[in-house]
């Protein structure tokens, strides 16, 4: 059987800033320090499943100047296939992230080659892939991109996976092709109009989009972990207490993880406490990619209390 995880969405550029105190409009500070990282939560996410030793092919673009032979090296260096990824005249996919010494930061994400990825692209890749057993993808490549990916991976018996993160105004149509949906509690208010304080106010939000289609949906909710919902059953899964340093990419932690595990062969419930073992791995270490864990460190948490 196949265990591969194919992984269609964003790459980017991170370019980190760090400075005393932001400026003001019209004004000029002084930087302390400029790091770039590889990012997007297509890419975080290809890196957390390819961590876990799973075969991973990534389906997206990247251009074609030095910022996308940067990112093509990130995903060879990980050893993931990088036979989807085409390379595109235009600007790279860019997240610059200024980060103040109180830890406030703000975001700018200029999508450039992201938004290039189109369903001919997507579909034309996946279909020269010989064995897939789960389609994942994100909100930051563009919706007919989405949608062909969760189309080809249900008609070629694939799982599908979908992290709607950034939420994009999806239809019923596209929900009904995917079998996993896994946003957080941010975006399934924003998805369903409905709050999630508690985890049964979280449960009720996960079905009501399991009733637009879904198979079934993980609410994540950092350190409180998560909760699921399919048309007539639910269930939650703890976190896994840790020191958090920094949560960025523990949600794509969890998603690569998730889809990782059930490519192997796993139980929803199993590769829930895998996904959770990586998210909260993820929130103990600083940044993208370089505090995605690796199996061994899953691994050990998943059987800490066996
Ligand atoms: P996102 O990064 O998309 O907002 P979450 O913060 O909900 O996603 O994290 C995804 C999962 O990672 C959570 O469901 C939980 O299992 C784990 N996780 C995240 N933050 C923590 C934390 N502080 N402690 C323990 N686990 C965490």
């Amino acid at each position: 059987m196949s265990n591969r995880v194919v992984v269609v969405g964003s790459l980017n550029q991170d370019l980190v800033v760090n400075l005393d105190r932001m400026p003001n409009s019209g004004e000029t500070v002084f930087g302390n320090s400029l790091e770039r990282h590889a990012g997007g939560k297509g890419l975080n996410q290809a890196v957390a499943a390819a961590h876990l030793g799973a075969p991973v092919t990534m389906v997206g673009s990247i251009s074609s100047d030095s910022a996308g032979d940067f990112l093509q090296r990130v995903v060879e260096d990980e050893s993931i296939d990088a036979t989807g990824i085409s390379r595109v005249d235009g600007l790279a996919g860019t997240a610059v992230i200024e980060v103040e010494r109180s830890g406030a930061n703000r975001i700018i994400v200029i999508p450039g080659a992201n938004a290039t990825v189109n369903a001919d692209q997507v579909r034309a890749a996946l279909e020269a892939i010989p064995d897939i057993a789960v389609v994942l993808t994100q909100g930051e490549v563009p919706a007919d991109a989405v949608t062909a990916a969760m189309e080809v991976g249900r008609a070629r018996g694939a799982r599908t996976i979908l992290n709607p993160s950034p939420v994009q105004d999806y239809p019923d149509e596209l929900y009904a092709l995917v079998d996993i949906a896994i946003p957080n509690e941010h975006e399934i208010e924003l998805i369903t109009g409905m709050k999630t304080s508690t985890s049964v106010d979280a449960t009720a939000a996960a079905r009501k989009l399991a009733e637009r289609g879904v198979g079934t949906v993980i609410v994540t909710r950092g350190a409180h972990g998560s909760v699921w919902a399919t048309l007539t059953r639910s269930g939650s899964a703890g976190a896994f207490t840790v020191r958090p340093v920094d949560t960025v990419a523990a949600g794509d932690a969890f998603c690569g993880v998730i889809a990782a595990s059930l490519a192997e062969g796993r139980s929803l419930s199993e590769a829930l406490r895998w996904g959770s073992a990586a998210g909260a791995l993820a929130a103990t270490r600083e940044g993208a990619v370089p505090s995605l864990p690796t199996r061994e460190e899953v691994e050990e948490l998943v059987n800490i209390d066996d």
